[in-house]
């Protein structure tokens, strides 16, 4: 079986993403991280001369890479000029990365009426600008762009483009679905009937996920005699992404009998994926395949059990082959081998009344408005306190929240908290841009004396839903914040008919949740 390159796009086409931007220092990380993973070629962009470019080549030409290439992008030469001459296939050319991307146009409809140059001129563009690049001892990959929508339109001429860049000494021909419109068995058909045109050379493919199907049509395309994959991390790209390399790549490994990366290295996927939405400062999708938080959840009871006794019944892959781990959800339905399982996790041994009482009081707070599936940390809490291993951070006398508009409609919010920590008692006031900021600014300025490290703590989400919107102002209000340290991310909840008081219980847990053994022993460990 030919191996599969893995080719990475994010630091180019992912950066066309919305909101989507990085530094040198923060790509040059990214670079390490794909190549740790086993990523071949990493595509950093066209090497201009503007300076956060500049200094990314300048960077990239002297880090250690273990594995990966560096390639630089560009596009064929511009009409009516040698290739020698063209300014930008120069810089390809001078760049220090071994390899060069350049892109052309194989559909008739973007030759004619987009860049608007005789269907010869466009041949005539592409071979040119590869055989430059080849005789300055660049290996090339073409991007043959809109090729499926051009072999749909005249398929000939679309052959004819491809061939004259593989003659030309093109030594990938990456067939790009750029605008992601076509479905699997289109991709199947049109990466096939390539193949046997062009016996012999080297095909890629890069695929967008307009209709929802690029990473299908990526597979399909590998199925189909295709040996390069190219994608970006978590699919970030323009409009709806590109193909998602981190899921491509544990499909071809798990599913498909390829060896693309090490054992070992397939388990830092989830590790990478979470890396690259921290340095885009996005949020990790809890529901992406393989690597997202509840991408091997279970909540029925009856489920639960079901993994408990043999994970094949309800798991497509083992979570631990991609670094991921088995999350078991917090609901009603919940049985026994969820609490089990949960306190396990937490270093708690329940014996069997403990956990019935657990069991009880779930029921209860669930019939209340309470939902421990997005708090982990307020359930770890629970257990903790019914089961007696229970460490209050502070022990409360009061709080006070003063919510003051003046007549030049300024609201100034100020918080007073009263706390006992190991028999001392500590008072503090706060002001904060709401009564929530200010009451958390008011705690952390009472507790960090004795709890320092509580101020690495970052409250990264406040979500606030009303539980029986007919009641109006009486309602009940379910307040969850999420919490991180910068490594775990953890939940917490809060239930009460006052706002600011189930913000108070959901702040009070995120922060005991930090300073519980279990994290503490899990932070040293690591
Ligand atoms: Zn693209």
């Amino acid at each position: 079986m030919t191996r599969i390159e893995l080719y990475d796009a994010t630091l180019r086409d992912g950066m066309g993403g919305g909101g989507m931007s990085l530094t040198a220092e923060e790509k040059v990380r990214l670079v390490h991280r794909l190549d740790d993973l086993g990523v071949d070629i990493v595509e950093a962009g066209f090497p201009s001369s503007n300076p956060k470019e500049a200094e990314l080549f300048a960077r990239l030409e002297h880090e250690p890479l273990h594995h990966a290439t560096i390639a630089a992008f560009g596009m064929t030469r511009r009409r009516g000029v040698a290739a020698d001459e063209d300014a930008g296939l120069r810089v390809l050319a001078a760049c220090f990365a071994p390899i060069c991307t350049i892109v052309g146009k194989t559909s008739t409809t973007h030759v004619e009426k987009v860049v608007r140059v005789s269907r010869e001129e466009n041949v005539a563009m592409i071979a040119e600008s590869v055989a430059f690049l080849v005789a300055q001892g660049k290996r090339v990959v073409f991007d043959a762009e809109h090729v499926f929508d051009g072999l749909r339109e005249d398929r000939d001429y679309a052959i004819e483009c491809l061939r004259a860049a593989a003659t030309a000494g093109a030594e990938r021909l990456a067939l790009c679905d750029t605008n992601g419109p076509s479905l699997p068995s289109d991709i199947a058909h049109a990466v096939a009937d390539v193949a046997s045109a062009l016996p012999g050379v080297a095909l890629g493919i890069h695929c967008h996920d307009d209709g929802g199907c690029a990473v299908a049509n990526t597979l399909m395309a590998v199925q189909a005699g295709a040996t390069q994959v190219q994608g970006t991390m978590n699919g970030i790209g323009e409009r709806t992404g590109n193909a998602n390399l981190i899921t491509i790549i544990a499909n071809l490994q798990l599913k498909m009998g390829h060896r693309v990366v090490s054992d070992e290295q397939l388990r830092l996927l989830t590790a990478t994926a979470h890396f690259t939405d921290e340095l885009l400062n996005r949020r990790p999708d809890a529901h992406q395949p393989y690597v997202g938080k509840h991408a091997f959840a279970h909540k029925a009871g009856l489920h639960a059990a079901g993994i408990r006794a043999d994970a094949t019944t309800f798991e497509h892959v083992d979570p631990a082959l991609v670094g991921n781990r088995r999350d078991l959800l917090i609901s009603e339905l919940a049985g026994r081998g969820t609490v089990t399982d949960k306190a396990e996790r937490a270093g708690l041994e329940l014996d069997d009344a403990t956990t019935a009482r657990v069991l009880e009081r779930i029921k209860a707070l669930e019939h209340d408005g309470y939902q421990f599936e997005a708090a982990d940390g307020s359930f770890e809490l629970l257990l903790r306190k019914e089961s007696g291993d229970y460490q209050p951070l502070f022990r409360l006398e009061s709080w006070r929240v003063i919510v003051e508009q003046r007549a030049d409609g300024k609201v100034e919010t100020e918080a007073t908290i009263k706390i006992w920590v190991d028999g001392e008692r500590y008072v503090s006031v706060a002001e904060g841009n709401g009564p929530v900021n200010a009451l958390d600014a008011a705690l952390r300025a009472a507790i960090t004396e004795a709890h320092p490290h509580l101020s690495d703590i970052v409250l990264t989400n406040f979500k606030v839903r009303i539980l029986d919107e007919t009641k109006g102002s009486d309602a009940t209000i379910r307040v969850l914040i999420d919490a991180t340290d910068g490594e775990q991310t953890w939940g917490s909840i809060g239930v009460s008919t006052n706002l600011i008081g189930a913000s108070w219980m959901a702040l009070v847990d995120s922060l005991e949740f930090a300073e519980q053994p279990s994290r503490v022993r899990g932070a040293a460990a690591s």
